[in-house]
């Protein structure tokens, strides 16, 4: 177990791809089939006028084999392949910066046809790893202890931009056809990038949809998990239509803190998140829910805040992640010591609970947990000819 250093935040390394800034704003008018669900693709295919079979032999090229140039659906007739290419594409987010961590991790800041960016993060593992997705450029909620909170909301992102987001990472490093053997390295999605997901039901569904149907790039639900600050109306729809993993971000165990820390929980409190997560249709022992918990030097995490955590999510089938804070400019909380951290994790597993600290990853490229965004803002001044 770690705790948290503090990154060199000013001397972050600089992106190892050329900027191709400014991006051109293209008034593209081909109609995008990267976000179209199966029933919105066919439909497409029959108002152009062709059969409904189309759909399933696009959908393989598009998301089995991450083919983007039509030219190369070898399947399709050649006349049909001309045509589409002058109505239609297959595109990705414009990649603004990549940046590279030490550790591995990478962080791309994409740039979206109106000039909005996100940014998307993968997290190697030995022989796996997780894309970190975000939902909504920024975020409305503002948690104290969030850098994203720090801006406002842009705008919610839409299917092909969450969609396009992992079949870039992919892109990177060439893992397509989607591999059938399980053997991928980008092998699981966590919707923990900018953005409260659940203030974006419909698209993240329709995006994780997407990404989970079977003749395409087909990962499982298991390996995907949502989080989310406790948007209590959404959680059982999720559960229910996605059956995905659920994370909370819990981080506190008193309504009267929490309300500070996750403002959100003025409208739903923790007696109601912890009643939706109760409900939630696919925790069980093999599928727990995540309660994510950050820590905060004198804040949240007494000997005490950590009975009483345990005493709050009984029967809830469970993990918790301790998240060691992670430093943002101007942040008004600071990390607890590794000592606190270890105390606290120690009395959570002593409680039969699985309490893992997350490590920090990627914070001399700020893309750890929290970090996000603000630093493309603070890139986004810096960089000559950037649209703002
Ligand atoms: N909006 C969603 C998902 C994005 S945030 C949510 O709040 O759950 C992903 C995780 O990072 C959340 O658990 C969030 O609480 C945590 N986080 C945010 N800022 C952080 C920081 N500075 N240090 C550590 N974790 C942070
Ligand atoms: Fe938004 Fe999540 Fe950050 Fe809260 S922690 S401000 S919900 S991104």
């Amino acid at each position: 177990m770690r705790g948290c250093k503090r990154p060199p935040m000013e001397s972050a390394p600089a992106p190892v791809t050329p900027e191709k800034l400014p991006a051109p704003l293209s008034p593209d008018p081909r109609i995008e089939l990267v976000g179209l669900t199966r029933a919105e693709l066919k439909a497409e295919l029959e108002r152009i006028g062709k059969k409904p079979f189309r759909a399933g032999q696009l959908w393989h090229w598009i998301y089995h084999q991450g083919a983007t140039d039509f030219t190369k659906m070898s399947t399709l007739s050649k006349e049909f392949r001309v045509s589409l290419a002058e109505t239609h594409k297959v595109t990705r987010p414009a990649v603004a910066t990549e940046q590279r961590s030490q550790d591995g991790t990478r962080k791309w800041l994409f740039r979206f046809h109106d000039g909005k960016e996100v940014e998307t993060v993968y997290i190697p593992e030995e022989d796996r790893g997780a894309v970190c997705i975000s939902s909504q450029v920024g975020c409305t909620l503002s948690c104290t202890f969030c850098h994203t909170g720090t801006m406002a909301l842009v705008r919610n992102l839409s299917p092909a931009e969450m969609v396009g987001q992992f079949m870039a990472a992919r892109d990177s490093y060439g893992e397509w056809p989607s591999p059938t053997d399980g053997g991928r390295m980008l092998s699981n999605i966590v919707m923990m990038g900018m953005g409260e997901p659940l203030f974006n039901y419909e698209n993240v569904a329709k995006a994780l949809q997407i990404i989970m149907d079977h003749e395409g790039i087909s990962l499982s639900k298991r390996r995907i998990t949502l989080s989310t600050s406790g948007v209590v109306p959404e959680i059982h729809r999720c559960g229910e239509e996605l059956g995905v993993n659920l994370a909370i971000s819990l981080h506190a165990i008193r309504d009267d803190l929490r309300d500070v820390l996750v403002p959100i929980n003025k409208k739903w409190p923790i007696a109601e998140l912890l009643q939706a997560c109760r409900d939630y249709p696919t925790a069980n022992n093999a599928r727990r829910i995540t309660f994510e918990y950050v820590m905060l030097k004198g804040v949240n995490d007494t000997d005490a805040d950590a009975y009483e955590l345990v005493r709050l999510i009984r029967g809830i089938p469970a993990k918790i992640n301790l998240i060691p804070f992670n430093p943002w400019p101007g942040a008004p909380y600071e990390c607890s010591s590794g000592n606190r951290i270890r105390a606290f994790a120690e009395i959570v597993n002593n409680a039969g609970y699985s309490s893992p600290v997350r490590t920090p990853r990627g914070q001399d490229i700020m893309a750890a947990c929290g970090q996000l965004k603000s630093a493309s803002e603070r890139d986004r001044k810096s960089r000559p000819g950037a649209i703002v």
